[in-house]
């Protein structure tokens, strides 16, 4: 596989090197040089899932990889439930939360952390990272008691919920966990210091492993074939798909998958009141406003990074921006949603309840459609409770946690600190 700095284009890398690096040069993204299509559609929406996975992400990797590397990711990475859900006769939720730490982010953790440590081969590794919340708990649990990579998470002491908290900071052996006495912007310093500083940054083998890794998003294609598979099963039409959306690697691995053939009407980008994308759609003229609190805060990014991946898969394959209709749904709609879904039986949370809200604005007569179901329910239960006046029971995979005991170690916002605790435990 062959990828290019979208601010670069000469600078080209593969797979492997991507991965590794993350970013290229001047910050810029990797993208990929082509896009594989795959033929026999129908053949392959009737395969299983895991299998299915391998040949989707064969076609990107074994090249490099060599096909059965692949399935070896593939088995080790993907091994959760993710049910189709119909909602009515319109409209379906693909549940993406059947992961361990119960939100989607576990698809794109869990195949990069394989990918990781498959390319650290004998080196050893430190993934430092920071966390306002779940990318640090399905980044945590993706690379735990993997041997070759230690996970150092650093996140604001006491600025998470405590349940949050608990599920990256009571799983011990090779996930090392810190609680900075300040806010979350000061533990994204202490990161960008310590990769600033060859001393920690090559010592250490630091590795960043954040969302805009393409490993990630790769892995995220493949459920965009098991939604289009298990709608297949009831509906003889491509459906309209919508998603969530905050930085926008959703939207791009949906985005790969209809290039590579996979039916898809049309998409929805659903926002919250965080809306620079829908804004941008309509005017053509990119203006952030300053990022606004929300419910659904997992989502609460107004210069979301994978954009320019977005625009990027759109020129290639000549398709109109109009492909992509964006949503803005503000809080009282989000809360309205989240009743209206219940008043159909269908408990969800504000970042579901915002992709729901957005199909039903878009969707035509006669068209049929899919939201991403990005969170359990209970990982937002302090506003589902509030919202629909209930007392959610907590999920055993929550349950099991809350009982543990953190393992996270204080410090201050002092980078010497973090170092010498750094070298401590993982040189
Ligand atoms: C991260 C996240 C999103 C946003 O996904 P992007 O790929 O950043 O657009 C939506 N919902 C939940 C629950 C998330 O954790």
């Amino acid at each position: 596989m062959q990828l290019y700095n979208l601010k670069h284009p000469s600078q080209q890398v593969n797979f492997s090197q991507a991965v590794t690096l993350g970013l290229g040069k001047d910050r810029g993204l990797f993208f990929p040089s082509e896009i594989p299509v795959l033929k026999n559609m129908d053949e392959l929406l009737a395969m299983d899932f895991v299998p299915r996975c391998k040949v989707v992400l064969g076609a990107w990797l074994a090249d490099e990889l060599g096909q059965e590397v692949v399935d070896k990711l593939v088995d080790k990475a993907f091994n959760f439930e993710l049910p189709l859900v119909k909602v009515n006769d319109k409209l379906s939720s693909l549940e993406l939360f059947h992961g361990p730490t119960l939100a989607f982010k576990d698809f794109g953790a869990r195949f990069m952390a394989q990918c990781v440590s498959h390319l650290a081969g004998d080196n050893k590794l430190t993934i430092l990272t920071a966390t306002s919340g779940d990318t640090g708990a399905a980044v945590a649990d993706a690379f735990y008691g993997l041997e070759n990579v230690n996970v150092m998470v650093l996140f604001p002491k006491g600025k998470i919920s405590e349940l949050q908290e608990k599920m990256f900071t009571t799983l011990g052996d090779n996930i090392h966990t810190v609680a900075v006495e300040s806010d979350f912007d000061a533990c994204q310093a202490m990161v960008k210091q310590a990769f600033d500083d060859p001393e920690v940054r090559d010592g250490l083998h630091l590795n960043s492993a954040n969302s805009i890794n393409i490993s990630r998003l790769l892995a995220q294609v493949c459920y965009y074939f098991e939604a289009v598979a298990q709608f297949y099963r009831e509906h003889q039409q491509a459906p309209v798909v919508s998603v969530p959306s905050g930085n926008f690697g959703n939207l791009t691995a949906g985005l790969f998958a209809k290039a590579m053939g996979l039916p898809i009407k049309h998409f929805v980008a659903a926002t919250n009141s965080n809306d620079t994308v829908p804004r941008y759609l309509q005017s053509g003229s990119w203006q952030a406003n300053p990022t606004v609190a929300t419910m659904s805060n997992a989502m609460d990014v107004s210069e979301p990074s994978n954009w320019p991946r977005v625009e990027a898969i759109c020129q290639q394959l000549d398709w109109p921006l109009s492909l992509i209709s964006g949503v803005k749904v503000d809080e009282a709609t989000t809360s309205c949603s989240l009743k209206q879904l219940e008043a159909q039986g269908y408990l969800s949370e504000p970042h579901a309840a915002i992709a729901a809200q957005g199909l039903e604005q878009v969707m035509a007569e006669g068209d049929k459609g899919i939201f991403l179901a990005t969170a359990h329910p209970a990982k937002f239960k302090d506003v589902v409770d509030r919202e629909l006046a209930r007392d959610l029971p907590l999920p055993p995979e929550l349950e099991a946690v809350a009982n543990k005991e953190s393992l996270a170690v204080p410090l201050e916002a002092d980078f010497e600190q973090l170092k010498a605790h750094m070298f401590k435990l993982l040189a």
